[in-house]
């Protein structure tokens, strides 16, 4: 057995479930982007804080950015559902996948085609995607992923580090679905 973002056998034997892929203790404890980036994708991440100059309050921000080693030919932008898309569902249909708690949460705001409903049955995507959280986004153009959650209240470096990991695991699962099609 080999963890799936490096390769090499888990020194400890143990491996991680990350997006519906076998994670090493190195690479959870470590980051996994250097070993994306020797696979020919481009990938960086940041976090930084906000504050609401009226409240006060704070709000955290995860982003991740990546560039596949292929086009996925594919447009798709989810955000959090928020109340406003329900309004609109009543004027067209919604792209929905199948999974209910992925369907109450995340609203497809582009990218209603046969091909992104069979990209989005992919379990490591939708728990990628449900990462992102109240006010976060998932889009992806072409070959360009770019994730960006929000939260209000901090995070450690270790689900900073765990965030990064879902994205880069939807983004080897979006290169997988790519070769396969
Ligand atoms: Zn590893």
């Amino acid at each position: 057995m080999q963890c799936e973002f490096c390769g090499e056998p888990s020194l400890t034997g143990r491996y991680d479930r990350v997006a519906g892929l076998d994670v090493c203790a190195t690479c959870r404890s470590t980051g996994v982007l250097k070993h994306l980036r020797a696979r020919g994708y481009e990938a960086a991440a940041r976090n930084w804080t906000t504050r609401d100059p009226e409240t006060n309050n704070r709000t955290f921000h995860v982003q991740t950015d990546i560039t596949l080693p292929v086009d996925s030919g594919l447009t798709l932008r989810c955000v959090k559902e928020r109340w406003y898309h329900h309004i609109s569902r009543l004027f067209r249909s919604e792209l929905e996948v199948g999974d209910p708690i992925f369907d109450d949460h995340i609203y497809v705001a582009e990218g209603t085609s046969a091909a992104v409903a069979d990209l989005l049955s992919h379990e490591g995507i939708q728990s990628a995607i449900l990462l992102v959280g109240a006010g976060g986004s998932f889009v992806l153009e072409g070959p360009t992923l770019v994730a960006h959650s929000q939260s209000r209240v901090g995070l450690s470096a270790e689900e900073i580090r765990g965030q990064i990991q879902e994205v880069a695991a939807a983004a080897i699962h979006i290169v997988g679905w790519h070769a396969r099609r």
